[in-house]
């Protein structure tokens, strides 16, 4: 756990308590080098901009990190593409907004009303994805976890309605074009008529 004010740096994502007191092996290969760099770009960077300081609870995991946390076996921290982060005086619910609403992003969960983990893979790969995590309890009192899907985004406004006094007159679209035509040769050739018999 590291609290930011400063920019975000590789590093800063390889920090775990964990991985100190377990002397477990956290260095991440090139390409998941390269997969937190755009994390910290289009995720971790503006969050910190936003709020002034940004809390990371967890970046890069190895595998044998993530094990000996109990993280999910197919978990985006392993590839450097997933983040937790708290923002100290927001609720998690509040992060998750302005990030719904501001950032691009891959998953964005708001964990338990802990914290937010979110991932970033890029522009075409990301799939917006929303999600809280809750607990529940089996009849046997073990605790696991489901995800429940929210829409953090906020709504689209509602247009105006249009007064009456401004509401346009309907224009006659083109398809209208050849009947109205035909009625103008009509209403010619009737006063024509009208003109010889007079
Ligand atoms: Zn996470």
């Amino acid at each position: 756990m590291i609290t930011l004010t400063g920019k975000c740096t590789i590093p800063n994502l390889l920090h775990s308590n964990t991985a100190q007191s377990r002397k477990i092996d956290n260095v991440p290969k090139g390409a998941h080098v390269q997969n937190m760099n755009r994390l910290i770009d289009n995720i971790i960077e503006p969050v910190r901009k936003q709020f002034k300081t940004v809390r990371i609870n967890s970046g890069y995991r190895s595998k044998r990190l993530n094990s000996a946390i109990g993280g999910a076996t197919h978990s985006q921290h392993c590839k450097g593409q997933a983040v937790d982060i708290h923002i100290d005086g927001k609720t998690p619910k509040e992060v998750a907004q302005w990030i719904a609403n501001n950032l691009p992003f891959d998953v964005l969960i708001n964990e338990y009303d802990r914290w937010v983990h979110v991932s970033y893979k890029s522009p075409k790969k990301n799939r917006g994805r929303m999600r809280k995590a809750v607990h529940w309890f089996d009849e046997f009192g073990k605790r696991h976890t489901k995800y429940v899907k929210r829409n953090y985004r906020r709504p689209a406004p509602k247009p105006k309605p249009i007064e009456h006094s401004e509401a346009k007159p309907i224009q006659p679209e083109a398809k209208d074009e050849a009947a109205i035509s035909k009625s103008l040769v009509r209403a010619i050739k009737y006063l024509l008529q009208n003109f010889w018999r007079s």
